[in-house]
């Protein structure tokens, strides 16, 4: 059986401190896991024309690279991240399930 050195055992201690206190990273977290229990393929990919409807509101227009695959898009990320700054700036409620977020953030 292997024993924890002390080292290590502070170690994750202070990693696990520091996720559990970034407010941020815990509802983005919660907000990818809301979408991928809605959502097979992404909710902003026109499947039609392969585009990203983020982007399309961006000033990086263009296609989706990844076919609808949003779990870990940095596109999908940044919305996301984009999404809480702004939420936390007006004051407002963070949504608790994803379905909401389109609703509140527009
Ligand atoms: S680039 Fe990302 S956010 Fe845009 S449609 Fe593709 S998976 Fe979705």
């Amino acid at each position: 059986m292997s024993r924890v050195t002390e080292d290590e055992l502070k170690k994750a201690l202070s990693t696990a401190v520091v996720e559990r206190k970034d407010p941020k990273k815990r509802w983005m977290e919660r907000m990818m896991k809301s979408a991928k229990s809605y959502h097979k393929i992404c909710p902003y990919f026109d499947k039609r024309l392969g585009n990203c409807f983020l982007r399309q509101l961006s000033d990086k227009k263009g296609k989706c690279e990844r076919e609808g695959k949003f779990d870990g898009c940095p596109v999908f990320i940044g919305f996301l991240d984009q999404s809480y700054d702004k939420l936390v700036r007006e004051g407002r409620q963070l949504p608790i399930d994803f379905r909401d977020l389109s609703m509140t953030i527009y």
